[in-house]
């Protein structure tokens, strides 16, 4: 019986923060003590964060979230997990909790209406309705919506960019998504202030879709931002979009390349997995102190001397961690 007594939750929410810096030292100090690990990014416009821990930490950690009355609204997606997904804690500031370029726009002032994953699910296969995803290549190649448009960027920063090419859509019922509603926040409320007139987002994301609707008609896997690489959304009627970096046959099967300074995401086939030893290319096959390939094309990384603590400048944090050495 599988063991699942770890969560990893998907979360973020569109607040403002006036005192950023001092906030993260806070919410990073919670982590530490809480054994809570992953990515979080905090800035004046909100929070953006995937973590796991240990359930009761995780439960914990959505406390901390929901009582404060700037993030009372924050809505977790849910997974649960035989370990930690994430080996370290980054608590971060950055101007975005998504690097858009669309710092002018206020998702809490006008952003594209909200669908729960049923009625995205009874929406997308209308007539007049666009399927939008605003991901990047590596994501969509791996997973897409049936009759989704993709867009050609390598970064949700050329999202804005790309919209000028879709003028023609204008009139349109316009469905975007993402992995986790985030980015469509702002994706959708720049479609409408660039005259599009009739704009929806998947709120929660894929990840949602997934748990919620049973991710029907999502083709492929769906990339995340942690140790696991890809998921499985859809249980009703999968299919493998992605091709093998190597051959070019039907492939879901992600690894990253042995080869530690290209460490490549690609999609590749057991047989080329071995073939290749675990590389992209010949070329990184050929690097002597390539990685060793044990077949699954995952390499632990390296904690040797990792201090959660780091980051933390409060000297009363300092202090704390000292005695904790000296115990
Ligand atoms: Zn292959
Ligand atoms: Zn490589």
């Amino acid at each position: 019986m599988e063991n699942k007594n770890f969560q990893i939750l998907l979360y973020y929410c569109y607040a403002k923060i006036d005192n950023p810096e001092e906030y993260r030292e806070q919410h990073h100090l919670f982590c530490v003590e809480n054994n809570i690990r992953g990515r979080i990014i905090i800035s004046d416009e909100g929070l953006n964060g995937t973590v796991s821990g240990l359930t009761e930490d995780c439960i914990n950690y959505m406390k901390f979230i929901h009582a404060d009355p700037r993030f009372s609204k924050t809505e977790f997606k849910i997974d649960s997990y035989d370990s930690h997904t994430f080996t370290k804690i980054h608590v971060r500031y950055k101007p975005e909790i998504v690097h858009s370029a669309l710092r002018h726009l206020d998702p809490n002032v006008r952003t594209g209406k909200h669908l729960d994953p049923e009625s995205f699910r009874n929406l997308k296969d209308q007539e007049d309705v666009v399927i939008l995803d605003v991901r990047s290549n590596y994501e969509h190649e791996l997973g897409h919506f049936k009759n989704a448009l993709t867009l050609d960027i390598d970064n949700f920063r050329d999202f804005p960019d790309k919209v000028k090419e879709l003028g023609h859509l204008k009139k349109k019922k316009v469905l975007t998504y993402c992995t986790g509603g985030i980015k469509c926040e702002k994706a959708s409320a720049f479609l409408l202030e660039q005259g599009f007139e009739d704009v929806y987002q998947l709120h929660g994301g894929i990840i949602k879709y997934g748990m919620e609707a049973g991710g029907e008609d999502f083709e492929g896997k769906c990339y995340v931002f942690d140790n696991r690489i890809a998921v499985d959304v859809n249980t009703i009627n999968p299919k493998v979009v992605s091709k093998c970096h190597i051959c070019g046959t039907g492939s879901d099967r992600m690894i990253n390349c042995a080869n530690q300074s290209c460490n490549v995401h690609v999609a590749m086939c057991e047989e080329c997995g071995w073939k290749m030893e675990g590389s992209c290319s010949i070329e990184c096959k050929d690097i002597p102190e390539k990685r060793h390939y044990d077949g699954t094309g995952y390499y632990q990384k390296h904690t040797n001397g990792y201090n959660p603590y780091k980051g933390l400048v409060r000297k009363t944090t300092k202090d704390k961690f000292l005695d904790r050495v000296i115990e």
